[in-house]
Protein backbone atom coordinates (compact mmCIF):
# COMPACT_ATOMS: atom_id res chain seq x y z
CA UNK A 1 0.00 0.00 0.00
CA UNK A 2 1.48 3.39 -0.81
CA UNK A 3 0.76 6.83 0.18
CA UNK A 4 -0.44 9.75 -1.84
CA UNK A 5 0.82 12.96 -0.44
CA UNK A 6 -0.34 16.20 -2.25
CA UNK A 7 -0.33 19.89 -1.53
CA UNK A 8 -2.36 21.74 1.00
CA UNK A 9 -4.45 24.90 0.42
CA UNK A 10 -7.75 26.51 1.43
CA UNK A 11 -7.99 24.23 4.15
CA UNK A 12 -7.89 20.80 2.22
CA UNK A 13 -5.91 18.73 -0.28
CA UNK A 14 -5.21 19.57 -3.28
CA UNK A 15 -3.52 17.68 -6.38
CA UNK A 16 -2.19 20.15 -8.37
CA UNK A 17 -2.50 19.95 -12.06
CA UNK A 18 1.81 19.58 -12.90
CA UNK A 19 0.74 15.53 -13.23
CA UNK A 20 4.26 15.13 -12.14
CA UNK A 21 4.68 12.67 -8.99
CA UNK A 22 7.97 12.07 -7.26
CA UNK A 23 8.93 8.48 -5.14
CA UNK A 24 9.07 8.63 -1.19
CA UNK A 25 10.77 5.23 0.21
CA UNK A 26 10.65 3.61 3.41
CA UNK A 27 14.87 4.36 4.08
CA UNK A 28 14.72 0.72 6.07
CA UNK A 29 13.07 -1.11 3.77
CA UNK A 30 14.39 0.30 0.30
CA UNK A 31 10.37 -0.06 -0.36
CA UNK A 32 8.58 3.00 -2.57
CA UNK A 33 6.32 3.91 0.52
CA UNK A 34 4.39 6.90 -1.30
CA UNK A 35 4.14 9.19 -3.59
CA UNK A 36 4.30 13.32 -3.81
CA UNK A 37 3.40 15.84 -5.81
CA UNK A 38 5.62 17.84 -7.37
CA UNK A 39 4.23 21.43 -7.82
CA UNK A 40 4.28 23.15 -11.05
CA UNK A 41 4.54 27.17 -11.60
CA UNK A 42 0.88 27.23 -11.64
CA UNK A 43 -0.07 25.28 -8.70
CA UNK A 44 2.40 27.33 -6.84
CA UNK A 45 0.59 30.67 -7.59
CA UNK A 46 -3.01 28.68 -6.91
CA UNK A 47 -1.34 28.46 -3.19
CA UNK A 48 0.08 31.45 -2.53
CA UNK A 49 -3.32 33.00 -4.06
CA UNK A 50 -5.30 30.91 -1.62
CA UNK A 51 -2.65 32.47 0.97
CA UNK A 52 -2.55 36.01 0.18
CA UNK A 53 -6.69 35.65 0.65
CA UNK A 54 -6.64 34.16 3.84
CA UNK A 55 -3.83 36.62 5.14
CA UNK A 56 -5.32 39.96 5.08
CA UNK A 57 -8.34 38.36 7.42
CA UNK A 58 -6.16 36.69 9.84
CA UNK A 59 -3.80 39.29 10.06
CA UNK A 60 -6.75 41.17 11.65
CA UNK A 61 -7.81 38.94 14.09
CA UNK A 62 -7.48 39.86 17.30
CA UNK A 63 -4.08 38.82 19.30
CA UNK A 64 -6.40 37.12 21.64
CA UNK A 65 -8.07 34.88 19.34
CA UNK A 66 -4.64 34.17 17.27
CA UNK A 67 -2.95 33.01 20.53
CA UNK A 68 -5.59 30.89 21.55
CA UNK A 69 -5.48 29.08 17.88
CA UNK A 70 -1.76 28.58 18.36
CA UNK A 71 -2.56 27.09 22.16
CA UNK A 72 -5.44 24.97 21.03
CA UNK A 73 -2.34 23.26 18.32
CA UNK A 74 -0.08 22.97 21.24
CA UNK A 75 -2.65 20.78 23.14
CA UNK A 76 -3.39 18.47 19.74
CA UNK A 77 0.33 18.02 19.33
CA UNK A 78 1.55 17.25 22.56
CA UNK A 79 -1.53 14.41 22.47
CA UNK A 80 -0.98 13.09 19.56
CA UNK A 81 3.03 13.92 18.88
CA UNK A 82 4.02 10.23 18.63
CA UNK A 83 1.81 9.71 15.40
CA UNK A 84 3.32 12.54 14.27
CA UNK A 85 6.71 10.69 15.12
CA UNK A 86 5.88 7.78 13.72
CA UNK A 87 5.63 9.23 10.20
CA UNK A 88 8.81 10.68 10.70
CA UNK A 89 10.54 7.85 11.47
CA UNK A 90 9.33 5.75 8.09
CA UNK A 91 10.15 8.73 5.61
CA UNK A 92 12.95 9.92 7.21
CA UNK A 93 14.68 6.46 9.08
CA UNK A 94 15.94 8.13 12.46
CA UNK A 95 14.86 5.84 15.50
CA UNK A 96 11.62 6.49 17.04
CA UNK A 97 12.80 8.30 20.24
CA UNK A 98 14.76 10.37 17.78
CA UNK A 99 11.64 11.74 15.98
CA UNK A 100 9.97 12.10 19.19
CA UNK A 101 12.64 14.21 20.26
CA UNK A 102 12.24 16.49 17.57
CA UNK A 103 8.70 16.97 17.56
CA UNK A 104 9.30 17.99 21.37
CA UNK A 105 12.00 20.53 20.32
CA UNK A 106 9.46 22.22 17.80
CA UNK A 107 6.76 22.02 20.49
CA UNK A 108 8.79 24.25 22.48
CA UNK A 109 8.60 26.99 19.80
CA UNK A 110 4.79 26.76 19.54
CA UNK A 111 4.53 27.35 23.45
CA UNK A 112 6.80 30.44 22.65
CA UNK A 113 4.42 31.54 20.07
CA UNK A 114 1.45 31.20 22.52
CA UNK A 115 2.74 34.32 24.34
CA UNK A 116 2.54 36.39 20.80
CA UNK A 117 0.41 39.04 22.73
CA UNK A 118 3.47 39.59 24.52
CA UNK A 119 6.27 39.10 22.38
CA UNK A 120 4.17 41.59 19.78
CA UNK A 121 3.86 44.51 22.66
CA UNK A 122 5.19 47.76 21.31
CA UNK A 123 6.78 50.98 23.02
CA UNK A 124 4.98 54.47 24.37
CA UNK A 125 6.25 57.23 25.45
CA UNK A 126 4.06 59.76 26.77
CA UNK A 127 4.59 63.46 25.95
CA UNK A 128 7.74 63.08 23.96
CA UNK A 129 7.34 66.40 22.89
CA UNK A 130 5.37 68.85 24.37
CA UNK A 131 1.47 67.63 23.42
CA UNK A 132 3.18 64.85 21.19
CA UNK A 133 3.06 60.81 22.36
CA UNK A 134 5.11 58.53 20.20
CA UNK A 135 4.32 54.68 20.29
CA UNK A 136 5.53 51.75 17.86
CA UNK A 137 3.63 48.50 16.91
CA UNK A 138 4.75 45.48 14.78
CA UNK A 139 2.38 44.14 11.53
CA UNK A 140 2.71 41.06 9.77
CA UNK A 141 4.08 41.02 6.58
CA UNK A 142 1.38 38.92 4.47
CA UNK A 143 2.46 35.60 2.98
CA UNK A 144 5.55 34.22 3.93
CA UNK A 145 7.48 31.30 2.82
CA UNK A 146 9.41 27.89 4.60
CA UNK A 147 11.44 25.74 2.62
CA UNK A 148 12.68 23.17 5.06
CA UNK A 149 15.12 20.70 4.74
CA UNK A 150 14.59 16.46 4.84
CA UNK A 151 16.58 16.13 8.05
CA UNK A 152 13.90 17.30 10.42
CA UNK A 153 10.73 17.18 8.89
CA UNK A 154 8.66 18.56 11.60
CA UNK A 155 10.75 20.73 14.02
CA UNK A 156 12.66 23.04 11.35
CA UNK A 157 9.52 23.89 10.11
CA UNK A 158 8.60 24.47 13.46
CA UNK A 159 11.26 26.93 13.81
CA UNK A 160 9.24 29.16 11.47
CA UNK A 161 5.23 28.60 11.35
CA UNK A 162 4.66 29.18 14.87
CA UNK A 163 5.66 32.58 14.97
CA UNK A 164 4.46 33.58 11.59
CA UNK A 165 0.87 32.69 12.34
CA UNK A 166 0.91 34.09 15.61
CA UNK A 167 2.18 36.93 14.49
CA UNK A 168 -0.83 37.54 11.69
CA UNK A 169 1.06 36.07 8.59
CA UNK A 170 -0.09 33.31 6.26
CA UNK A 171 2.19 30.80 5.17
CA UNK A 172 3.44 28.24 2.53
CA UNK A 173 5.44 25.73 3.65
CA UNK A 174 7.87 23.67 0.83
CA UNK A 175 9.21 20.62 2.47
CA UNK A 176 11.56 18.43 1.69
CA UNK A 177 10.42 15.75 -1.53
CA UNK A 178 11.88 12.84 0.46
CA UNK A 179 9.90 13.09 3.89
CA UNK A 180 7.16 14.91 3.07
CA UNK A 181 4.20 13.15 5.27
CA UNK A 182 4.50 15.48 7.95
CA UNK A 183 3.90 18.55 6.68
CA UNK A 184 0.01 17.01 5.81
CA UNK A 185 -0.35 15.73 9.28
CA UNK A 186 0.87 19.28 10.03
CA UNK A 187 -2.00 20.93 8.36
CA UNK A 188 -4.80 18.75 9.48
CA UNK A 189 -3.68 19.58 13.22
CA UNK A 190 -4.16 23.47 12.22
CA UNK A 191 -7.24 22.96 10.52
CA UNK A 192 -8.61 21.03 14.08
CA UNK A 193 -6.90 23.32 16.42
CA UNK A 194 -9.11 25.77 14.63
CA UNK A 195 -6.70 28.02 12.28
CA UNK A 196 -9.31 29.93 9.53
CA UNK A 197 -8.29 28.23 5.62
CA UNK A 198 -5.60 29.47 3.96
CA UNK A 199 -3.84 30.57 6.61
CA UNK A 200 -1.78 27.38 6.78
CA UNK A 201 -0.65 25.74 3.31
CA UNK A 202 1.95 23.09 2.10
CA UNK A 203 3.14 23.43 -1.48
CA UNK A 204 5.10 19.83 -1.94
CA UNK A 205 7.56 19.75 -4.94
CA UNK A 206 11.37 20.58 -6.17
CA UNK A 207 13.00 23.63 -7.40
CA UNK A 208 9.87 24.67 -9.78
CA UNK A 209 7.94 24.88 -6.45
CA UNK A 210 10.98 26.82 -4.35
CA UNK A 211 11.81 29.52 -7.33
CA UNK A 212 7.79 30.31 -7.58
CA UNK A 213 7.98 31.32 -4.34
CA UNK A 214 11.26 33.05 -4.47
CA UNK A 215 9.98 34.93 -7.48
CA UNK A 216 6.35 35.35 -6.43
CA UNK A 217 5.58 38.90 -6.16
CA UNK A 218 2.64 38.11 -2.79
CA UNK A 219 5.51 36.18 -0.92
CA UNK A 220 7.00 38.93 1.95
CA UNK A 221 9.61 36.69 3.50
CA UNK A 222 11.53 33.21 3.05
CA UNK A 223 13.11 31.32 5.22
CA UNK A 224 15.01 28.71 3.85
CA UNK A 225 17.44 25.50 5.44
CA UNK A 226 19.35 22.87 3.77
CA UNK A 227 22.69 23.01 2.19
CA UNK A 228 24.80 25.85 1.88
CA UNK A 229 24.69 25.84 -2.09
CA UNK A 230 20.77 26.46 -2.03
CA UNK A 231 20.83 28.40 0.65
CA UNK A 232 23.39 30.78 -0.79
CA UNK A 233 21.30 30.72 -4.09
CA UNK A 234 17.65 31.05 -2.22
CA UNK A 235 19.40 34.27 -0.41
CA UNK A 236 20.63 36.27 -3.54
CA UNK A 237 17.19 35.21 -5.80
CA UNK A 238 14.79 35.86 -3.08
CA UNK A 239 16.88 39.40 -1.90
CA UNK A 240 16.98 40.18 -5.62
CA UNK A 241 13.27 39.96 -5.82
CA UNK A 242 13.17 42.40 -2.47
CA UNK A 243 12.27 40.30 0.29
CA UNK A 244 13.39 39.53 3.58
CA UNK A 245 14.97 36.36 3.91
CA UNK A 246 16.89 34.14 6.54
CA UNK A 247 18.90 31.13 4.79
CA UNK A 248 20.39 28.64 7.01
CA UNK A 249 23.11 26.24 5.30
CA UNK A 250 25.04 23.35 6.00
CA UNK A 251 27.76 22.95 9.00
CA UNK A 252 31.04 21.03 10.23
CA UNK A 253 30.78 21.58 13.91
CA UNK A 254 34.33 20.62 15.96
CA UNK A 255 33.94 19.27 19.26
CA UNK A 256 37.43 20.24 21.36
CA UNK A 257 38.05 18.28 24.09
CA UNK A 258 41.06 19.32 26.39
CA UNK A 259 43.15 17.64 28.04
CA UNK A 260 41.53 18.27 31.78
CA UNK A 261 38.03 17.07 30.71
CA UNK A 262 36.32 14.43 31.58
CA UNK A 263 36.68 11.46 29.33
CA UNK A 264 33.56 9.74 30.18
CA UNK A 265 31.48 12.44 29.71
CA UNK A 266 33.01 13.85 26.54
CA UNK A 267 33.35 9.80 24.86
CA UNK A 268 29.19 9.70 25.49
CA UNK A 269 28.92 13.21 23.69
CA UNK A 270 31.25 12.49 20.77
CA UNK A 271 29.20 9.04 20.05
CA UNK A 272 25.66 10.50 21.12
CA UNK A 273 26.58 13.81 18.75
CA UNK A 274 28.25 11.87 16.15
CA UNK A 275 25.89 8.94 15.29
CA UNK A 276 22.96 10.25 16.80
CA UNK A 277 20.04 10.62 13.64
CA UNK A 278 22.56 8.55 11.26
CA UNK A 279 25.02 11.88 11.56
CA UNK A 280 22.12 13.69 9.50
CA UNK A 281 22.41 16.50 11.98
CA UNK A 282 22.95 20.16 11.20
CA UNK A 283 24.48 20.55 14.79
CA UNK A 284 26.11 16.68 14.58
CA UNK A 285 29.82 16.86 15.51
CA UNK A 286 31.51 15.77 12.90
CA UNK A 287 34.93 16.53 13.71
CA UNK A 288 36.75 15.90 17.19
CA UNK A 289 39.47 18.13 17.95
CA UNK A 290 41.72 15.83 20.43
CA UNK A 291 44.30 18.32 22.29
CA UNK A 292 47.07 16.20 23.12
CA UNK A 293 47.67 13.96 24.97
CA UNK A 294 43.92 13.45 25.16
CA UNK A 295 43.96 11.63 21.73
CA UNK A 296 44.88 8.07 22.29
CA UNK A 297 42.51 8.00 25.48
CA UNK A 298 39.64 9.52 24.50
CA UNK A 299 39.69 7.35 20.66
CA UNK A 300 39.26 4.51 22.60
CA UNK A 301 36.61 5.26 24.54
CA UNK A 302 34.93 6.09 21.92
CA UNK A 303 35.95 3.19 19.84
CA UNK A 304 34.67 0.90 22.60
CA UNK A 305 31.12 2.46 22.82
CA UNK A 306 30.82 2.91 19.24
CA UNK A 307 31.08 -1.04 18.89
CA UNK A 308 28.37 -1.26 20.93
CA UNK A 309 25.39 0.50 18.49
CA UNK A 310 22.82 -1.37 17.03
CA UNK A 311 21.84 -0.50 13.41
CA UNK A 312 18.31 -1.59 12.69
CA UNK A 313 14.97 0.24 11.34
CA UNK A 314 13.82 3.28 13.27
CA UNK A 315 10.66 1.85 14.77
CA UNK A 316 12.50 -0.98 16.07
CA UNK A 317 14.99 -0.94 19.33
CA UNK A 318 17.33 -0.04 17.33
CA UNK A 319 20.02 2.85 18.40
CA UNK A 320 21.27 4.08 15.08
CA UNK A 321 18.68 3.89 11.48
CA UNK A 322 19.52 4.38 8.39
CA UNK A 323 20.29 6.71 5.85
CA UNK A 324 17.82 8.83 3.96
CA UNK A 325 18.42 7.45 0.52
CA UNK A 326 20.43 5.14 -1.48
CA UNK A 327 22.33 7.91 -3.21
CA UNK A 328 22.73 9.65 0.07
CA UNK A 329 24.01 6.24 1.71
CA UNK A 330 26.26 5.53 -1.13
CA UNK A 331 27.79 9.20 -1.19
CA UNK A 332 28.45 8.78 2.14
CA UNK A 333 29.89 5.46 1.63
CA UNK A 334 32.11 7.09 -1.30
CA UNK A 335 33.67 9.51 1.73
CA UNK A 336 34.62 6.65 3.82
CA UNK A 337 36.39 5.23 0.52
CA UNK A 338 38.38 9.03 0.56
CA UNK A 339 39.34 9.07 4.18
CA UNK A 340 40.78 5.54 3.43
CA UNK A 341 42.54 6.22 0.74
CA UNK A 342 44.01 9.67 1.41
CA UNK A 343 45.64 7.90 4.52
CA UNK A 344 43.40 8.67 7.75
CA UNK A 345 43.63 5.55 10.00
CA UNK A 346 40.25 3.91 10.15
CA UNK A 347 39.06 2.50 13.36
CA UNK A 348 35.85 1.72 12.73
CA UNK A 349 34.50 0.48 9.21
CA UNK A 350 30.37 1.06 8.77
CA UNK A 351 30.73 -0.15 5.22
CA UNK A 352 29.94 -3.59 5.86
CA UNK A 353 26.74 -3.22 8.21
CA UNK A 354 23.88 -4.61 7.09
CA UNK A 355 20.41 -4.77 8.74
CA UNK A 356 17.06 -6.43 7.75
CA UNK A 357 15.67 -5.67 4.20
CA UNK A 358 16.99 -3.48 1.36
CA UNK A 359 17.60 -0.44 3.94
CA UNK A 360 20.34 2.04 3.43
CA UNK A 361 22.24 1.13 5.84
CA UNK A 362 25.83 2.46 7.08
CA UNK A 363 27.50 1.59 10.02
CA UNK A 364 29.25 4.55 12.56
CA UNK A 365 32.46 5.01 11.39
CA UNK A 366 35.58 6.42 13.14
CA UNK A 367 38.48 7.84 11.64
CA UNK A 368 41.35 8.78 13.47
CA UNK A 369 44.74 11.20 12.37
CA UNK A 370 42.64 13.02 10.13
CA UNK A 371 43.97 16.24 8.21
CA UNK A 372 42.55 19.67 7.31
CA UNK A 373 43.36 19.03 3.95
CA UNK A 374 41.44 15.67 3.44
CA UNK A 375 38.32 15.60 1.57
CA UNK A 376 36.62 14.02 4.54
CA UNK A 377 37.46 17.23 6.66
CA UNK A 378 36.49 19.81 4.23
CA UNK A 379 33.41 18.60 2.97
CA UNK A 380 30.27 18.26 4.64
CA UNK A 381 29.34 14.23 5.06
CA UNK A 382 26.08 14.51 6.92
CA UNK A 383 26.38 10.60 7.87
CA UNK A 384 27.32 8.98 10.86
CA UNK A 385 31.17 9.59 10.19
CA UNK A 386 33.05 10.96 12.90
CA UNK A 387 36.68 12.12 12.46
CA UNK A 388 39.41 12.60 14.74
CA UNK A 389 41.64 15.43 14.33
CA UNK A 390 44.85 15.92 16.58
CA UNK A 391 45.97 19.03 17.54
CA UNK A 392 48.90 19.96 20.21
CA UNK A 393 47.01 22.96 22.02
CA UNK A 394 44.09 25.10 22.60
CA UNK A 395 45.57 27.68 20.45
CA UNK A 396 45.88 25.52 17.75
CA UNK A 397 42.47 24.13 18.54
CA UNK A 398 40.70 27.38 18.31
CA UNK A 399 42.36 28.38 14.45
CA UNK A 400 41.38 25.11 13.26
CA UNK A 401 37.82 26.06 14.64
CA UNK A 402 37.88 29.33 13.04
CA UNK A 403 39.99 28.21 9.85
CA UNK A 404 36.57 26.85 8.75
CA UNK A 405 33.95 28.15 6.25
CA UNK A 406 31.43 26.52 8.44
CA UNK A 407 30.55 28.57 11.61
CA UNK A 408 27.02 26.58 12.98
CA UNK A 409 27.89 24.85 15.91
CA UNK A 410 30.65 24.08 18.21
CA UNK A 411 31.42 22.15 21.76
CA UNK A 412 34.31 22.33 24.28
CA UNK A 413 34.70 20.02 26.80
CA UNK A 414 36.72 20.94 29.89
CA UNK A 415 36.87 21.73 33.73
CA UNK A 416 38.32 24.76 33.48
CA UNK A 417 36.57 27.48 33.61
CA UNK A 418 39.17 30.15 32.08
CA UNK A 419 39.33 27.81 29.06
CA UNK A 420 35.96 27.58 28.55
CA UNK A 421 34.78 31.63 28.80
CA UNK A 422 38.31 31.98 26.59
CA UNK A 423 36.93 30.16 24.08
CA UNK A 424 33.28 31.52 24.24
CA UNK A 425 34.85 34.51 23.11
CA UNK A 426 37.24 33.51 20.65
CA UNK A 427 35.44 30.81 17.98
CA UNK A 428 33.76 32.32 15.28
CA UNK A 429 30.68 30.33 15.62
CA UNK A 430 26.88 31.15 16.55
CA UNK A 431 25.99 28.27 18.65
CA UNK A 432 28.38 26.85 21.46
CA UNK A 433 28.33 24.02 23.59
CA UNK A 434 30.15 23.98 27.42
CA UNK A 435 30.33 20.82 27.87
CA UNK A 436 27.30 19.97 25.85
CA UNK A 437 27.68 18.69 22.13
CA UNK A 438 24.61 19.62 20.90
CA UNK A 439 23.71 23.22 21.34
CA UNK A 440 20.56 23.55 19.65
CA UNK A 441 19.43 26.83 21.62
CA UNK A 442 15.64 27.00 23.82
CA UNK A 443 13.08 28.25 21.37
CA UNK A 444 13.19 31.67 23.60
CA UNK A 445 16.62 32.06 22.05
CA UNK A 446 17.46 32.04 18.82
CA UNK A 447 19.07 29.29 16.40
CA UNK A 448 21.53 30.44 13.56
CA UNK A 449 24.91 30.01 12.54
CA UNK A 450 27.86 32.19 10.85
CA UNK A 451 29.79 32.57 7.55
CA UNK A 452 28.55 29.78 5.42
CA UNK A 453 26.35 28.30 8.06
CA UNK A 454 23.62 31.34 7.64
CA UNK A 455 22.89 33.87 4.97
CA UNK A 456 21.00 36.93 6.03
CA UNK A 457 21.45 38.60 9.33
CA UNK A 458 18.25 37.12 11.57
CA UNK A 459 18.37 33.66 13.08
CA UNK A 460 15.49 31.52 13.87
CA UNK A 461 13.12 31.63 16.57
CA UNK A 462 13.23 33.44 19.62
CA UNK A 463 12.61 37.41 19.42
CA UNK A 464 14.58 37.46 16.32
CA UNK A 465 12.00 34.83 14.63
CA UNK A 466 8.91 37.59 15.99
CA UNK A 467 11.16 41.14 13.80
CA UNK A 468 11.72 38.48 11.03
CA UNK A 469 7.70 38.03 10.65
CA UNK A 470 6.87 41.37 11.21
CA UNK A 471 7.33 44.87 10.27
CA UNK A 472 7.85 47.94 12.57
CA UNK A 473 5.54 51.16 12.60
CA UNK A 474 6.40 53.79 14.87
CA UNK A 475 3.61 56.57 14.95
CA UNK A 476 4.11 59.81 16.63
CA UNK A 477 0.46 61.61 17.30
CA UNK A 478 -0.94 65.10 18.42
CA UNK A 479 -4.19 65.43 19.69
CA UNK A 480 -5.34 69.40 20.32
CA UNK A 481 -6.14 70.63 23.64
CA UNK A 482 -8.69 72.92 22.75
CA UNK A 483 -8.07 74.48 26.31
CA UNK A 484 -4.81 75.20 25.25
CA UNK A 485 -5.17 76.99 21.71
CA UNK A 486 -3.41 78.00 19.55
CA UNK A 487 -1.45 75.45 18.40
CA UNK A 488 0.26 74.68 15.56
CA UNK A 489 0.56 77.55 13.23
CA UNK A 490 2.99 78.18 10.53
CA UNK A 491 6.44 77.23 10.33
CA UNK A 492 8.67 75.59 7.52
CA UNK A 493 11.18 74.17 9.47
CA UNK A 494 12.72 71.07 10.29
CA UNK A 495 10.41 70.19 13.63
CA UNK A 496 12.28 70.34 17.22
CA UNK A 497 11.27 68.36 20.21
CA UNK A 498 10.54 70.97 22.75
P1 LIG B 1 18.92 20.61 0.34
O1 LIG B 1 19.63 21.90 0.25
O2 LIG B 1 19.19 19.57 -0.69
O3 LIG B 1 17.33 20.85 0.30
C1 LIG B 1 16.71 21.81 1.13
C2 LIG B 1 15.44 22.30 0.44
O4 LIG B 1 15.79 22.95 -0.78
C3 LIG B 1 14.47 21.19 0.08
O5 LIG B 1 13.16 21.62 0.34
C4 LIG B 1 14.72 20.96 -1.40
O6 LIG B 1 13.57 20.52 -2.08
C5 LIG B 1 15.14 22.33 -1.88
N1 LIG B 1 16.08 22.27 -3.00
C6 LIG B 1 16.98 21.29 -3.27
N2 LIG B 1 17.68 21.59 -4.38
C7 LIG B 1 17.24 22.78 -4.82
C8 LIG B 1 17.58 23.62 -5.92
N3 LIG B 1 18.53 23.28 -6.81
N4 LIG B 1 16.92 24.78 -6.07
C9 LIG B 1 15.96 25.14 -5.20
N5 LIG B 1 15.60 24.39 -4.14
C10 LIG B 1 16.22 23.22 -3.94
O7 LIG B 1 19.19 20.04 1.81
P2 LIG B 1 18.78 18.62 2.41
O8 LIG B 1 19.66 17.58 1.83
O9 LIG B 1 17.32 18.44 2.37
O10 LIG B 1 19.18 18.85 3.95
C11 LIG B 1 20.47 18.65 4.46
C12 LIG B 1 21.23 19.95 4.53
O11 LIG B 1 20.53 20.89 5.33
C13 LIG B 1 22.60 19.81 5.18
O12 LIG B 1 23.53 20.57 4.48
C14 LIG B 1 22.37 20.37 6.58
O13 LIG B 1 23.53 20.86 7.22
C15 LIG B 1 21.43 21.46 6.30
N6 LIG B 1 20.68 21.84 7.49
C16 LIG B 1 21.04 23.02 8.10
C17 LIG B 1 20.41 23.40 9.26
C18 LIG B 1 20.77 24.69 9.94
O14 LIG B 1 20.10 25.05 10.86
N7 LIG B 1 21.81 25.40 9.53
C19 LIG B 1 19.38 22.60 9.79
C20 LIG B 1 19.04 21.42 9.14
C21 LIG B 1 19.71 21.04 7.98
Amino acid sequence: MTTTITHWAGGTEFDGTSGLWADVTNPATGQVSGRVALASARDAEYVIGDAKLASTAWAETSLARRSQVVFAFRELLNARKEELARLITAEHGKVLSDALGEVSRGQEVVEFACGIPHLLKGGHSGNASTGVDVHSRRDPLGVVGIISPFNFPAMVPMWFFPIAIAAGNAVVLKPSEKDPSASLWIANLWKEAGLPDGVFNVLQGDKTAVDALLQSPDVAAISFVGSTPIAKYVYEEASRNGKRVQALGGAKNHMVVLPDADLDLAADAAVNAGYGSAGERCMAISVLVAVEPVADDLVARIAERTRTLRVGAGSGDADMGPLVTKAHRDRVAGFVDSGEAAGAKLVIDGRDVTASGDGFWLGPTLFDNVTPEMEIYREEIFGPVLSVVRVSSYDEAVALVNSNAYGNGTAIFTNDGGAARRFENDVQVGMIGVNVPIPVPVAYYSFGGWKQSLFGDTHAHGTEGVHFFTRAKVVTSRWINPAARPEGGLELGFPQNV
